[in-house]
């Protein structure tokens, strides 16, 4: 009995350890899982888990870059620094946003926390437009402060796009259409939230960065930092943006759409030559393979009919095959 109350003691002390080695391993794998590692460069504090597999120097050197750049459009010195969270899937994404995002979101900005978001797998492609694109976010609400509330959410991304060089082919034949159609949404739509469907969520963030660059180049550089200095200094976003421009906001959306569509139809019309210059060229390359093959069967027929007019003898194995020299004369190869 007592050997058997230590035996089975022992046997409870065997499984306690078990218990307690399983709890230690559940205990490090879930620590492991919540491990966080961070790294911190010059203004930026870069923010990954241990399963990240990212270039830290690439992604510093495109949030250098990004920062010089956009110092120099919104007229910042000297910034204070950003964090910057990577995330390798879309559960960690959402679990790092506190939200489940769309898929299609390559990253998130919270100006006033002053911290980024990445979605890596959907950012990789553009990684430099999309960094630099959410830390224009942070540096435009550095930029007007308080002042940022008066302007509208698509405002905010045509700065942010435009200022990021952030443009696709999908993004470009999505807005072609859309202005061929006539499906563009209205500023008013799009003022305070973005569409959360892709294909309407993708047409607003390229008119809004389309009008923006239009206003530039049509209007003389420097229209984004007037209408960012009339924000700043009071005036309501349609009276600085008219300000910036030097004619009513009516009159620039309404040029804006006339430039849209004149070049979307010239884009389409040049995409047309393209396809009917291809189909002409096809039509021709058939046209040949027919008539070199009827040359073909015309000269194999004549060829029969040539056999055919000679005594057997001539066309016996003992005798060269006869042919038509170039004046039509019959000649026999030796
Ligand atoms: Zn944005």
């Amino acid at each position: 009995m007592g050997l058997r109350h230590a035996d089975t003691w022992g046997r409870r002390r065997r499984s306690l350890d078990l218990c307690a080695l399983l709890c230690l391993l559940v205990v490090s794998v879930a620590s492991a899982a919540e491990d966080v590692y961070q790294e911190t460069r010059g203004p930026f504090t870069i923010h990954y888990g241990p399963r990240t597999r990212v270039d830290l120097d690439r992604i510093i050197d495109f949030l250098t870059a990004g920062r010089e750049q956009l110092c120099g459009a919104l007229g910042l010195e000297d910034p204070r620094p950003v964090d910057v969270t990577l995330c390798e899937t879309a559960g960690e994404f959402d679990e790092a946003l506190g939200f489940d995002a769309p898929w299609f979101y390559a990253g998130v900005a919270f100006a006033d926390e002053r911290e980024m978001v990445i979605n890596l797998p959907v950012a990789a492609l553009e990684l430099k437009q999309v960094l630099t694109h959410e830390l224009c976010h942070i540096y435009l609400s550095d930029a007007l402060g308080d002042r940022l509330a008066v302007v509208p959410r698509w405002m905010n991304e045509a700065i942010a796009k435009s200022l990021s060089d952030e443009w696709n082919e999908s993004e470009d034949i999505l807005l072609r259409d859309a202005v061929l159609a006539g499906h563009l949404l209205d500023f008013e739509q799009i003022e305070r939230s973005f569409p959360a469907e892709h294909r309407a969520s993708t047409i607003a963030y390229a008119q809004s960065a389309t009008f923006l660059e239009f206003a530039e180049s049509r209007y003389g550089p420097g229209v984004l930092g007037r209408y960012l200095a009339g924000v700043r200094g009071g005036r309501s976003h349609g009276a600085a943006l008219t300000d910036a421009c030097g004619v009513p906001l009516t009159v620039v959306q309404e040029e804006w759409l006339t430039y849209l569509r004149k070049h979307y139809r010239k884009v389409l019309l040049l995409y047309r030559i393209d396809e009917l210059i291809f189909f002409v060229m096809a039509v021709l390359v058939v046209a040949a393979v027919i008539a070199t093959v009827r040359r073909r069967r015309r000269w194999e027929a004549s060829q029969s009919h040539a056999d055919r007019e000679l005594p057997p003898s001539m066309v016996s194995p003992e005798h060269p095959r006869p042919c038509q020299d170039r004046q039509g004369k019959r000649r026999i190869h030796s």
